[in-house]
């Protein structure tokens, strides 16, 4: 069957979507680029708010009228239930997040309606990736036992489990057989890796830090991203590998969410102003050109003027390379949902506006910088907006592009930084090839 995912939502959506296309393919189905070309369209949904929802809700209706076989994979399933046949009356197939692995399976019985909420975990589903390029992700840590008041993601994706060190490294072994140079590993909160069930077979040392230093040592591996993280797994161990492991990235996601130590402790977050700025300063403390990158939720319930301009100054103090902004969502079923969403619609664009300007210029400041300097590029591909550029990433994710060298896709360039703006750095080629 000619088949298709959507994706929307998180790196963690992003993969599963990739393992159900490889599952797809290695039961004898094809893959096809455009909509028109497909019989069998699977649409992976988020529910992290709620217009993220109605998207990918949105997107499943086109196609049933369209008449595709239509398949809803993901958050929102697992959120709605049953209820996801109210919404979407002539949808073929529901599948929660933990039972994707079941797809093929669903997909050659062909017997519709069918909804799986399950939470059996089926390790092919884990393992499966279409790693046709040189950057996979690697789910390292499923679910989320964290309950931040505001966040459904522990409802949908489950309890908190850490893959085996042993299964992660064989699986990032194999991508680097298949020529994956760079690899993210994916969790909710990547650095509780290993809290909840052991992962190796003695108790050495800390389980994340350990696993970085196993994977920098697999061959061909050349980049080592991880998200999202959380102060408290900010160790001095964590700290020493990001010094002394070149692979590792020196890059953090570190979402914030507020810079008011009320707002943050509403929100079960487990971490002051403080302590967040203290967990920052140890990566910047040895490399200022340490990359952090964060998450800020505006109009969370109460949020007052004075708990927003806590949040603008925490921001400004943290001086984040890039942040994402959302609107405060009530999810039901989250502590917060019981709370009443007294921010106006208008107040939230507003703040969230606000918090724009101020990346716009904090991202344009701390970019220039690095004029002068030269940062190391695993080149993408062609620049989006200027295919005469080639594009790609430095290690603190930075977008760099520069004009069009033979450099070939995958490979590792040093370029010069010669110009900057608030989301990218312009640069010029200096040493071709590479490893
Ligand atoms: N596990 C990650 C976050 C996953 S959700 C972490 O804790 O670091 C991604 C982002 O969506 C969150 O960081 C938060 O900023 C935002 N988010 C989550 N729930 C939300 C809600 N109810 N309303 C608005 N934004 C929300
Ligand atoms: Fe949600 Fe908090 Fe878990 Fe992140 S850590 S997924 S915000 S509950």
């Amino acid at each position: 069957m000619k088949f298709l995912v959507h994706t929307y939502g998180c790196q963690m959506n992003v993969r599963d979507s990739e393992a159900v296309e490889a599952m797809l393919v290695a039961a004898g189905h094809e893959k096809v680029e455009n909509e028109q070309d497909a019989e069998l369209v699977i649409v992976n949904s988020c529910t992290v708010r709620q217009k993220a929802e109605e998207k990918a809700i949105g997107k499943a209706g086109n196609l049933i009228a369209a008449k595709k076989v239509t398949g809803l994979m993901g958050c929102a399933v697992k959120r709605l239930g049953a209820d996801v046949f109210k919404k979407l009356p002539h949808l073929d197939f529901a599948v929660a997040p933990r039972s994707a692995g079941l797809i093929p399976r669903i997909v050659a019985e062909g017997r519709y309606p069918r909804l799986e909420l399950g939470d059996d975990l089926i390790p092919e589903a884990l393992a499966a990736h279409s790693a046709s390029g040189f950057q996979a992700f690697v789910t390292v840590l499923l679910g989320c036992d964290n309950r931040c008041s505001y966040c459904i993601v522990p409802d949908v994706r489950g309890h908190e489990y850490s893959r085996p060190a042993a299964e992660v490294i064989a699986e990032v072994e194999a991508l680097a057989r298949r020529g994956v140079k760079e690899v993210c590993l994916l969790g909710q909160s990547v650095l509780r890796y290993g809290v909840r069930n052991p992962v190796w077979p003695d108790a050495k040392g800390e389980a994340f830090p350990r696993l970085l230093r196993a994977l920098a040592k697999i061959d061909g591996i050349e980049r080592i991203r991880f998200t999202s993280a959380h102060p408290k797994g900010c160790t001095d161990e964590l700290v020493e590998v990001f010094r002394t492991e070149p692979k590792v990235c020196r890059h953090l996601h570190l979402p914030v969410q507020s810079g008011s130590d009320r707002i943050l402790a509403e929100m079960g977050r487990h971490y002051t102003r403080a302590e967040y700025l203290a967990a920052i300063r140890k990566l910047r403390d040895f490399d200022p050109a340490f990359a952090i990158t964060t998450d800020v939720i505006v109009g969370y319930p109460g949020e007052t003027e004075e708990d927003f301009e806590a949040t603008r100054s925490l921001m400004d103090e943290a001086g984040f390379d890039n942040s994402f902004i959302f609107k405060y969502s009530p999810r039901p079923g989250t502590r917060s949902a019981l709370l009443v969403d007294d921010v106006s619609v208008e107040e939230k664009e507003r703040r969230n506006q606000v918090l724009l300007a101020d990346q716009q210029r904090r991202g344009l400041e701390r970019n220039l910088r690095l004029v002068g300097t030269v940062r190391e590029v695993l080149v993408e591909g062609p620049s989006k907006r200027n295919p005469e550029r080639l594009g790609g990433r430095d290690g603190g994710n930075r977008i760099v592009v520069w004009d069009a060298s033979d450099a070939p896709i995958g490979s590792k360039v040093s370029i010069l930084v010669t110009d900057a703006h608030a989301q990218i750095l312009v640069g010029e080629a200096k040493v071709l090839g590479g490893k």
